[in-house]
């Protein structure tokens, strides 16, 4: 006998990102849906089958999807925009309209709006709710994927978005929040009510309901809504022909301020995240208990990093809860989609000495199973164990030297390391000067389209079918190209392109001490767009210049000036794998120097004006408001601050953040103290703006006026009415003109119509503008 285990989510983009490859294949017209809907059931299927060759009992469905998770949930609830309902496309065309926006034959529509999913670099489609919007269960993807798994003997556990997560992060049309009627909130709580009595009779053990809002600070009428939902949805529980036990799973936190209100609903099974709000959820636990009969769903595999669990510590942590219940399973912490596939492929790392340090999505399995086995195995069948000494082993000892250069240069920091002269309004009025350029310049974020051409020379180089030499020349007469097309359409500010860049964390970790990488541990970030961090295994420190040499090339091609580009240190660790065995703050903090040499290097070389991207910042704020400035802007900022506090006052520091809901932190976005920064705005909503001049923001704002996720080019028209809206609440003399984000994923052939665009609508309004004057 040993205890069960159960897994939240299994990644679906494919061990070689199948799934990835044929969606986009079918974008570009070289499959049909049928291959598509092959290789997705044929990734279903094997994944299936390695969970329960693995030995977990509960294994998810429906956590497959071809592009968001919460995308197939709006759909299936009918909350589909009339947009997109009127292009009249198939199924599976709506949703990819809706992911990616749409321009054919059909009609133009932008894509929904994206955002980070908590504090993940997984970003998910906010649905869309509006006076026409009649929720209902409308469509049978559950279902089929249950029965398809069920056809190859496999009783899966059916996942799916919970109703309050789904409603907490749904929108109004205009990207606004609202407050859900209490017909909506009935009707929303009537289809899961039929999604869970079609469960029941289809003959599933268990529904598993991810409520991941719920470790949030709750709002007025948040638990209401919470116990107005589950009262209408958890009598269904007893179908017509059979009955289903319902899973409130949690996780990326902890629901200490809620275990009461949750006991209340008994529900057969509530997942606990206890890697992440651990103390919390115990301490919770200890206060309040289950409710009778409620199972507990133990998170002890964390969902989230690459390394091994320690076993010995989680054993401690399952013998603490079923001290308080017996009933307990044995879980992943959250979701497995936010870690790659599998290690067993990473033969770049060393066997003996790196690897086994190392825990992916097939591996965790094994963990989940180890974990079941020790926790029924008495003291004397530990002590034999060989799974258990195993895993003692990586723990005990030195896993890495540390490097005392890195210590001392941290040590000998003050307080005048991490602040920049002279003040803000001082360098603003001298680097205009410096700089000269027109009022609402225009710049782009940096990268320009990644072709297939620089795509096949990375490669040719890596497997050493071209030497260094023919590489370089190939990158040089890339950014000569990327310099003369941008001085032609008329761009202010230039960049280099970025076209020596795999990916904007990795191309810097491959030039600092301390980094490993990975071959094949894709993650999925947006869509069918994968990510591969690399990981922090050692003190980190500069191994040498990493961007002079081209940003200095491309400054020697044009007059104009051109912006050197940096990854900041907080976005560098947020999209790496963190080590565990030092504190975030502390490699944050070796990042910074390591940056900081590159910034005075780039300076020294001529580069006036200095970008550094901190795409990541937003991403990882805890979600807990309380813990915002203690557990990480306290030290993520002046961070920061570290990188750039040693420039001339000439030189002029831009950030750049990605999908920043930032409203909330704009006091602290400030206090990063760079000159100027951009950021995404065209697929949210304005309040920023509002956030902006509510707070005297000082760092000039080029928020974008389009949006590069999608493949749509926008007209100048509707860019100058961007335009309009933004000056209409900021100061002219403060705005910037770029897109929203880099154009590495996009093609050329939608980049310079739209860049073109750009640079009219700035023309017209500043022509506008001097007219009125
Ligand atoms: N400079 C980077 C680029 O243009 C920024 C990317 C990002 O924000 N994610 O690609
Ligand atoms: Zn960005």
């Amino acid at each position: 006998m040993s205890a069960s285990t159960s897994v939240i989510g299994f990644p679906r983009i494919g061990a070689q990102r199948e799934l990835k490859k044929a969606i986009e294949g079918y974008w570009k017209g070289r499959l049909d849906l049928d291959q598509v809907k092959e290789t997705a059931r044929t990734l279903r299927a094997d994944h299936w089958r390695l969970q329960r060759e693995a030995g977990i009992d509960l294994i998810p469905s429906n956590d497959f999807s071809y592009y968001d998770q919460m995308l197939d949930t709006a759909i299936l609830l009918n909350a589909v925009p009339r947009r997109y309902r009127d292009l009249g496309l198939g199924p599976e065309d709506t949703l990819f309209a809706m992911g990616r926006g749409y321009q054919g034959d059909q009609g133009d529509v932008t894509a929904q709006p994206m955002k980070k999913w908590f504090t993940t670099n997984y970003h998910y489609l906010v649905p869309e709710i509006d006076a026409d919007t009649r929720l209902e269960l409308t469509g049978t993807k559950p279902f089929d994927e249950f029965q398809e798994a069920k056809d190859l003997g496999i009783i899966t556990k059916p996942v799916l978005i919970g109703p309050y997560t789904f409603l907490k992060l749904a929108r109004g049309p205009e990207g606004e929040k609202f407050e859900p009627g209490q017909d909506l909130v009935a009707s929303l709580a009537q289809a899961y009510a039929d999604i869970i009595r079609r469960f029941a009779d289809l003959g599933a053990g268990w529904v598993q309901l991810d409520e991941p809002y719920l470790v949030l600070d709750k709002e007025d009428g948040d638990l209401d809504l919470f116990r107005t939902l589950y009262q209408g949805i958890l009598p269904a529980r007893q179908g017509g022909k059979g009955s289903v036990k319902v899973l409130l799973q949690t996780y990326f936190g902890h629901v200490g301020d809620c275990l009461d209100q949750i006991n209340e609903l008994a529900f057969d099974g509530i997942g606990l995240d206890l890697v992440e709000g651990c103390d919390e959820n115990l301490a919770a636990l200890k206060r309040s208990g289950v409710s009778h009969g409620t199972m507990v769903f133990a998170g002890l595999v964390n969902g989230r990093n690459i390394w091994r669990n320690n076993y010995a510590v989680s054993l401690g942590i399952l013998d603490a809860v079923r001290q308080l219940t017996p009933d307990v399973v044995v879980s992943t912490a959250s979701s497995l989609l936010h870690v790659p596939f599998t290690v067993a492929n990473e033969d770049g790392l060393d066997a003996q000495t790196v690897r086994p340090h190392f825990a992916f999505a097939v591996e965790k399995l094994g963990e989940l199973r180890d974990l079941a086995v020790l926790a029924d195995t008495d003291e004397a069948g530990k002590k034999s164990s060989r799974a258990l000494a195993d895993n003692q082993r990586l723990f005990d000892g030195t896993r890495v030297e540390r490097d005392q250069a890195v210590s001392s240069r941290l040590a000998a920091l003050d307080d005048q390391d991490f602040v920049r002269q002279p003040d803000r309004a001082e360098r603003q009025r001298i680097q205009a000067d410096e700089l000269g350029l027109p009022t609402l310049p225009t710049t782009t974020i940096g990268s320009f389209p990644q072709t297939a051409e620089v795509r096949s020379y990375r490669a040719k180089l890596r497997k050493k079918e071209i030497g260094q030499e023919e590489y370089d020349q190939f990158i040089a007469s890339q950014i000569d190209q990327v310099i003369d097309h941008q001085e032609r359409i008329g761009l202010d500010v230039l960049v280099h392109g970025e076209f020596e860049r795999n990916d904007m964390v990795e191309y810097f970790g491959q030039n600092l001490n301390g980094y490993l990488f990975t071959k094949n541990a894709w993650v999925q970030s947006y869509g069918t767009r994968c990510v591969k961090p690399p990981i922090v295994w050692g003190d980190v420190s500069r191994a040498r210049p990493i961007t002079v040499r081209w940003s200095s090339y491309a400054q020697s091609r044009t007059k104009h000036v051109v912006k050197g580009m940096l990854t900041g240190p907080v976005t560098i660790l947020n999209w790496s794998w963190p080590r565990e065995d030092i504190s975030h703050q502390e490699q944050t903090q070796q990042l910074a120097l390591a940056i900081r040499d590159e910034v005075l290097d780039l300076e020294a070389a001529g580069i006036r004006v200095i970008q550094i991207d901190e795409a990541a910042l937003r991403e990882k704020l805890p979600l807990r408001r309380s813990d915002w400035h203690t557990r990480y802007l306290d030290w993520a900022v002046p961070a920061f601050r570290l990188v750039h506090s040693a420039v001339k006052p000439t030189t002029q520091i831009h950030t750049h953040m990605c999908y920043s809901e930032f409203n909330d932190i704009i006091k602290d976005i400030d206090a990063m103290d760079a000159d100027v920064i951009s950021f995404e705005a065209s697929r949210s909503d304005l309040t920023v703006l509002d956030a902006i001049q509510e707070a005297h923001f000082e760092t000039e704002a080029g928020p974008g006026v389009y949006d590069i996720h999608s493949p749509r080019i926008p007209s100048r028209e509707e860019i100058v009415e961007r335009i309009h809206a933004i000056l209409d609440k900021l100061d002219a003399g403060k705005v910037w003109i770029n897109p929203d984000c880099g154009l590495k994923t996009r093609g050329n052939e939608e980049t310079w119509p739209s860049l073109e665009h750009m640079v009219a609508a700035a023309r017209q309004v500043r022509d506008e503008l001097s007219a009125q004057h």
